[in-house]
């Protein structure tokens, strides 16, 4: 494959159009280019030019759940929805609590080649919520980790939390916590509210999100430590993050694409594909965090990619697993909820899906920005497109979208990882 190409006319972040001319892995130019002699040409007419989005959550099953996903198909799943890098969950089997698990994670990515893989630290040993892992350990293993979770289970002990947050300080990490008070949550399905109440099943209220996100910028103001909230789901959570952030204290949150466009109210014909932790909430909430998103209370979108083999997710609604695909619909979600709707211009969708998301992730590099001289992480993207989203289409091992036979705008054109084409004209490269 050519080592230079020449993007001709697209409109890097939604700008003017430019010709991109990228050569030895660097954008060489934006706009008059030298010369492109042996360039390989792309047609990009049309076409917005992203930086190459990252995201900061996602679970790609390896170690211990190939059945439902690899990473060799969970990055080939994230080229194709425009992604460039992943942060990989830490509740695989065994739990990435270890410099070793880590590190492993971290190699699989590289021989997949897709995207880069950044694999998140457990906070706590075995996500048990009683011993804090080897978060140094794993911060200097060639894995670097600067993102610490035991996401899937919110650190409910206070103490444990502050200690963590005080520990991570050392190096410039980040705890990001899934908030879910556990005895609030206990049996919950659905989001505690009108449908709940309807369909008998147990509800999930808000406040079980909203009291420890309260409690932990508390807490990260206290330490003076770094808090980064995962999948924000309700309208109070985002007053709590924009009081915070008002506060100037270093709080920072993701909201989920299927949290700003789907509510509660699909779970009416109990089918589990709406079965999410959190819970998908309500009109009201998703005005909130789409507002949230657009003023920068929430700083990213992140996937939270659960992918779920069809035995674990086609059953009764209440043995059935949490989690919805998302990887490679993110982008076309977040342009219906967010640019088509007039609330997000490409430029800003940059920002939250790539600049910052980075900066949170502590990655290393100039990301986020398409200018000379910078790592060319590319993606482009047809916002004219349009197509029904059909999961048996999907790199992604499993199946479990909510997006299933739903229009949505949008196609992933291409993908560049630092000058080499990861996906072209839709397909992997
Ligand atoms: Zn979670």
């Amino acid at each position: 494959m050519s080592e230079t190409w020449l993007i001709k006319g697209a409109r890097p972040a939604g700008g003017s159009p430019a010709d991109i001319l990228i050569r030895d892995g660097i954008i060489e130019a934006i706009g008059a280019a030298g010369s492109t002699r042996g360039a390989s040409v792309i047609d990009a007419q049309g076409l917005i030019a992203l930086p190459g989005l990252v995201d900061l959550h996602a679970h790609l099953r390896e170690p211990g759940r190939e059945d439902a996903e690899t990473v060799e198909t969970g990055t080939a799943a994230a080229a194709l929805g425009g992604f460039t890098a992943v942060h990989a969950m830490a509740n695989t089997d065994p739990v990435a609590d270890t410099a070793g698990v880590v590190e492993q994670i971290w190699r699989l990515g590289q021989q997949a080649g897709h995207c880069d893989v950044h694999p998140v630290g457990a906070v706590t040993l075995g996500l048990n919520g009683r011993h804090l892992a080897e978060l140094g350990a794993m911060a200097d293993s060639p894995a670097r980790v600067r993102v610490f979770s035991d996401d899937g289970r919110c650190v409910s002990d206070a103490v444990l939390m502050r200690r963590a947050l005080e520990y991570v300080k050392a190096f410039d990490g980040v705890i990001a916590q899934h908030a879910q008070e556990p005895r609030l949550t206990e049996g919950a399905q659905l989001n505690e509210g009108e449908v709940s109440g309807r369909l008998g099943l147990t509800g999930w209220p808000a406040v079980a999100e909203e009291a420890i996100i309260a409690r932990d910028c508390l807490l990260a103001a206290h330490v003076g430590s770094a808090l980064h909230v995962c999948h924000v789901s309700s309208a109070g959570s985002v007053e709590i993050i924009r009081w915070a952030k008002g506060k100037g204290w270093r709080v920072t949150a993701e909201v989920t694409p299927h949290h700003l466009l789907l509510t509660d109210a699909l779970a009416a014909g109990y089918d589990p594909v709406y079965k999410v932790n959190p819970p998908l909430r309500t009109a009201a909430d998703i005005a909130a965090l789409r507002e949230g998103l657009a003023d920068g209370t929430i700083d990213c979108v992140a996937t939270d990619h659960a992918p779920h083999p069809a035995e674990d997710k086609e059953t009764e609604w209440d043995t059935a697993a949490f989690g919805m695909t998302g990887l490679e619909t993110a982008l076309r979600v977040v342009q219906q909820a967010m640019v088509d709707t007039g609330l997000l211009d490409w430029a800003a969708v940059a920002d939250r899906m790539s600049a910052r998301p980075a900066a949170i992730g502590r990655l290393p590099g100039r990301r986020g920005t398409l200018e000379a001289g910078v790592p060319a992480s590319v993606t482009l993207y047809d916002p004219a497109a349009r197509s029904l989203v059909d999961p048996a289409l999907h790199a992604s091992r499993s199946r479990n979208s909510p997006f299933a036979g739903l229009e949505l705008p949008g196609r992933v054109v291409a993908t560049f990882l630092r000058g080499r084409p990861t996906v072209l004209d839709g397909k992997l490269a």
